[in-house]
């Protein structure tokens, strides 16, 4: 290039960056991804949640499989990650990785997970909008109060299971209420009641409703917010995995097939995984790797293909999993409270399958999409933000009949 030519190239750039950019972005609807835990794919028909169906009467359904497995921080860092559990180094909700501490990961001890190296094998959405100067806010996910790779979104909480699902919509809000070039153009929710629910109520039960109604409430204070603002969204709404109804009619004992003290296991439950003692391999491999009647269990190389599971150090050397709805435990397992319900189980199970809605400009209405995998999400979200996404599993095909003008930014 001629050094005028390239001086006008550098006026324009410059032009660009400080004027038109900024000027399209304040103009850009914002991004906004909700997550329901646990809310299952059909809880939608019940008619017990009008907001959400009036986002899907306008907007596109979908029902979501989970990855593997159907656990919650798992499926979180899929959902904004695009890579499945083996991948995104998120393999269950408990997890030991030798090289990281000899303190087991769990969703509860704050001191442990909030270790970046935990996180750092993917880069969630957030980092890569914040670092490409899109400005990103989540009122609770999974690891978005940790730095990874440095980044912490602009504006974040320290996940708080008290604060109430109001409240978490009125803390959204206050965010979005800045300077219109300030504001974010990202934002996530996250609400536990239906997963609670599901839990200690089980799947079928009128407390499941009425927190799947209260949910719903939440969301709608939180449109009516937004109109409020005159701030135009792309709303986009998901759950981690479904629930299926467990009983005490319907367990696996492992102390039946094992000595306890032959094997260290990180989760049992809807899904044993466990590492043998030093020195009871043998054991152990003779007591599991056969055929059971509710169960099945595999060495981690040998987990089916259509699981994408196991070849992360930190999956545990064996894995077992139930027919869905069978429970694996032990006889000296005496919970304060007994769940009749549960997840974790088979990603391919009707029960696992999670809520997907999605409403706003970039969606076409009264869509309704076929079952996609959740690592679709991802390149999803990538293209309403205008940010290039990391390499990932997902495939943009699989949601682009849901959106207006096939996707394309004309
Ligand atoms: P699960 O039983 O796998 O569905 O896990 C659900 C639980 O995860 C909820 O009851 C939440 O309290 C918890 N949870 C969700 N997000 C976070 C977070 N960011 N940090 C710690 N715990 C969380
Ligand atoms: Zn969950
Ligand atoms: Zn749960």
């Amino acid at each position: 290039m001629t050094s005028p030519l390239r001086a006008f190239a550098a006026l324009l750039a410059l032009w660009l960056a400080l004027v038109a950019a900024p000027a399209l972005a304040a103009d850009a609807p914002l991004t906004v991804l909700i997550s329901i835990d646990g809310f299952r794919a059909d809880y939608l028909d019940r008619g017990v949640t009008p907001t959400l169906s009036a986002l899907a009467a306008g907007g596109v359904r979908g029902d979501m499989r989970p990855s593997f497995p159907s656990k919650t921080f798992p499926n979180h860092y899929t959902l904004v990650t695009g890579l499945r559990p083996d991948k995104n180094g998120i393999v269950d909700n408990n997890m030991y990785d030798p090289a990281i501490t000899d303190k087991e990961f769990t969703m509860s001890r704050r001191e442990v997970n909030q270790d970046p190296r935990w996180w750092e094998e993917a880069e969630p959405i957030w980092v890569t909008a914040e670092e490409a100067g899109v400005r990103t806010a989540t009122m609770f996910w999974p690891g978005s109060d940790i730095p990874i790779h440095g980044v912490l979104p602009s504006h974040w909480q320290l996940f708080d299971q008290k604060v109430s699902a109001q409240t978490r919509v009125d803390t959204a809000l206050s965010w979005l209420d800045g300077p219109v070039a300030e504001r974010p153009r990202f934002l996530t929710l996250y609400f536990d009641d239906v997963d609670t629910a599901g839990h200690h109520e089980g799947p079928d039960s009128p407390e499941l409703n009425a927190a799947a109604a209260k949910v719903d409430a939440a969301i709608g204070r939180f449109l009516d917010g937004l109109k409020a603002r005159g701030i135009t969204a792309n709303i986009i709404v998901v759950a981690d995995h479904g629930m299926a109804p467990v009983s005490q009619d319907r367990r696996i004992f492992v102390d039946d097939l094992l000595d306890m003290k032959a094997f260290r296991y990180t989760t049992a439950g809807a899904f044993l995984a466990l590492n043998p003692a030093p020195g009871h391999e043998a054991e152990v491999d003779k007591a599991l790797l056969k055929p059971h009647e509710h169960m099945q269990c595999w060495k981690k190389a040998d987990i089916p293909a259509r699981y994408h599971y196991g070849k992360n150090p930190r999956v545990p050397a064996i894995f077992c999993l139930p027919q869905t709805g069978w429970e694996i435990t032990s006889h000296d397992y005496h919970p304060r409270t007994v769940d009749v319900g549960d997840h974790g189980f088979d990603n391919f199970a009707p029960e696992m399958r999670a809520i997907f809605v999605a409403n706003g400009p970039a969606f076409r209405k009264g869509v309704r999409l076929p079952t996609f995998d959740n690592v679709d999400v991802y390149p999803l979200v990538a293209k309403l933000l205008g940010v290039m996404p990391k390499p990932n599993d997902g495939n943009l095909a699989d949601t682009r009949p849901a959106l207006t003008h096939g996707g394309r930014s004309d």
